[in-house]
């Protein structure tokens, strides 16, 4: 029971898994055949599935999206000392593994109309605040190579990606696209994940599909797949004897986890369906309402709606968002903030950054609504009703 809320109101929760496919066959198969741990059919097969559905050439499945985040920017080449221009506005953990190898994290803001980090800034920073010292592009303030751009496309929308792959290219800077939130939603009609020179993707509960929790690494370039894949396993370099010539990381998925995964890939298409759908009817019922400004699809974007996140503005609004939130969470309706801008967290006070007011902005304005796949047209219409009623209400 959710503190506050009467156990008689339905609880209407924020995003829940899906499991209505495959999922229970595949997981018992694994089960009744003892392939259950971090090699098997499934792991290979999942890997295969999110390849071609990405379209890359290569996948490589790991415990979380984090790890092959932090995967991908060894794959890149960053190194202690390096920066690594990254989202202000995103969850914290692609900002995490650019610590992780030792490297700082470089901030860039998010533009008003998607909330994706804005490319003008990514190139004004690179052109205006770095210079090139013949054999590569260093921060002229604080000195560091500059190594990486991580692009994050937040809320199931793309980030504009050509501008940041064209100004990375011009500097030789591999683009690692945090795609963790953007499975099965598109740029330009080619698939999240398949622009950069790598991708992440994570599968954990609240993900548009979900393995419990898990990830994958995708690329088109085989060195870098090869190496993601004998790093995540302990860099085992003898099938028998125990001989390492590099220090590895236990990354792997499980048989018994992938198996999910194939049960929910099977799927995806339906979820990001329901998902659009979903989005949809928030739209025809809450557009016209006052103070409230709804998630946009860019004329170039396919967006899978992951979370759908309104901005409530204070000036017009009768309600700000945090009081929103609470009286919804009273009506038994769960919703979230946006997260803390990283620029603002104590955890990387001491990186640099650019500034980024239109993150803050974002941040105090927006709250995301219940948007599970399986949300039926009864609660979705307790949330709009409700909704309306506390901005309404407020009005008069
Ligand atoms: C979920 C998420 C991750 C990390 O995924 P885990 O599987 O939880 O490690 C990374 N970046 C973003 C933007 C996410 O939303």
């Amino acid at each position: 029971m959710i503190h506050g809320v009467s156990p008689e109101v339905d609880f209407v929760p924020l995003i829940v898994p899906e499991i209505r496919g495959n999922e229970w066959k595949y997981i018992k198969e694994c089960l009744d055949t003892n392939w259950v741990s971090s090699v098997g059919t499934y792991v290979d097969r999942f890997e295969q599935m999110i390849a071609e559905r990405v379209g890359t050439k290569y996948a490589v499945a790991t415990v979380n999206g984090t790890s092959a985040l932090h995967i991908a920017l060894i794959m890149a080449g960053v190194q202690a000392d390096d920066e690594v221009l990254v989202s202000s506005l995103t969850f914290i953990a692609p900002v995490n593994v650019i610590r992780y190898v030792g490297a700082w994290p470089i901030f860039i803001d998010a533009e008003l109309a998607y909330l994706q980090i804005d490319p003008v800034r990514v190139a004004e920073f690179l052109e205006s605040s770095c210079k090139w010292d013949g054999e590569c592009l260093r921060n002229i303030k604080t000195g560091r190579r500059v190594k990486a751009i991580l692009p994050v496309h937040i809320l199931g929308h793309p980030a504009d990606l050509d501008p940041i792959i064209e100004i990375a290219s011009k500097y030789s800077l591999p683009v690692i696209e945090d795609a963790t939130e953007g499975l099965g939603a598109a740029y330009r009609g080619k698939s999240l994940g398949s622009l950069g020179d790598a991708a992440c993707f994570s599968f954990n509960g609240n993900k548009i599909i979900t393995t419990g929790g898990g990830g994958m690494l995708v690329t088109n370039n085989p060195e870098w797949a090869a190496r993601a894949k004998y790093l995540t396993t302990q860099a085992k370099d003898d099938p028998i004897e125990y001989v390492h010539n590099a220090v590895g990381y236990n990354y792997r998925l499980t048989n018994l986890l992938a198996a999910m995964g194939c049960a929910q890939m099977e799927q995806l298409d339906a979820f990001v369906e329901a998902k659009r759908q979903i989005a949809k009817r928030y739209q025809e019922s809450l557009g016209n309402l006052a103070g409230i400004r709804l998630p946009k699809e860019a004329d170039w974007a396919f967006s899978t709606f992951w979370m759908y996140t309104v901005l409530v503005d204070e000036k017009e609004s009768p309600i700000n968002s945090r009081d929103l939130l609470r009286e919804l969470a009273t009506a038994g309706i769960q919703t979230r903030p946006l997260w803390q801008p990283i620029h603002r967290s104590k955890a990387h006070s001491s990186s640099h950054g650019t500034p980024c007011p239109n993150s803050d902005e974002l941040y105090a304005k927006g709250i995301s609504l219940p948007c599970s796949v399986g949300l039926t047209p009864s609660s979705q219409g307790r949330v709009i009703e409700t909704l309306m009623n506390l901005m309404g209400n407020r009005n008069g």
